[in-house]
């Protein structure tokens, strides 16, 4: 192979993922239309899925698409009422495994769900562990910027300390984000206690 063919396959194998996650964040965008977040702001809910996608991107120390693939379509199960079989069929396999593994099961009462975060923090694989603490400094950075109207300090507060023992329960978490979001727990505890 001369150094021309290297070249323009390489082209070919970057562009494809450019291509596969250009796919996954219009679909995620399509899927999740009408939801916002539930801050005061009310931003649209694709900008949490571009930033959990982008805050993964950044903490790899490997290139791996499909793992940004699986960022952007985190909540689509969960909260868009999107199929796992949708998924492997559009996306692979892969990419639905990592999906399903950071999907909380909506069939239980809201307390277990949470009960159950913390439980499956250390089992789940270390790809799916990255995406679950990109999730969680998101939400920690959404509460601190525009916190739901509605919320008391205590309920913030009670918000922080269960995103930290989901934090602590991870048994690879990502040392980049993991300080990022030790450092957001930290400024919210001034908050709380302010
Ligand atoms: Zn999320």
């Amino acid at each position: 192979m001369d150094e021309l063919t290297m070249g323009s396959q390489e082209i070919d194998g970057n562009f494809r993922a450019v291509q596969a996650v250009l796919k996954a964040a219009h679909f995620a965008a399509q899927k999740h239309a009408g939801q916002r977040r539930k801050g005061a702001a009310e931003e649209p809910y694709i900008n949490h899925l571009l930033e959990v996608a982008e805050l993964v991107a950044s903490a790899l120390a490997e290139p791996d698409t499909n793992l940004i693939i699986a960022a952007l379509l985190h909540d689509t199960v969960e909260d868009a009422g999107v199929m796992k079989d949708e998924l492997v069929e559009r996306f692979g396999g892969d990419v639905a495994d990592l999906v399903m593994e950071v999907t909380d099961d909506k069939s239980l009462p809201k307390a277990e769900r949470k009960r159950l975060q913390i439980v499956h923090a250390s089992q789940i694989s270390g790809r799916a562990q990255v995406i679950k603490l990109a999730d969680k400094i998101s939400n920690l950075r959404s509460i601190l910027a525009s916190p739901p109207a509605d919320w008391s300090v205590e309920r913030k507060r009670d918000y922080f300390n269960w995103a930290k023992q989901v934090v602590n329960g991870l048994s690879a978490p990502n040392p980049m984000l993991k300080a990022e979001f030790e450092r957001l727990y930290r400024q919210a505890g001034s908050l709380a206690s302010s």
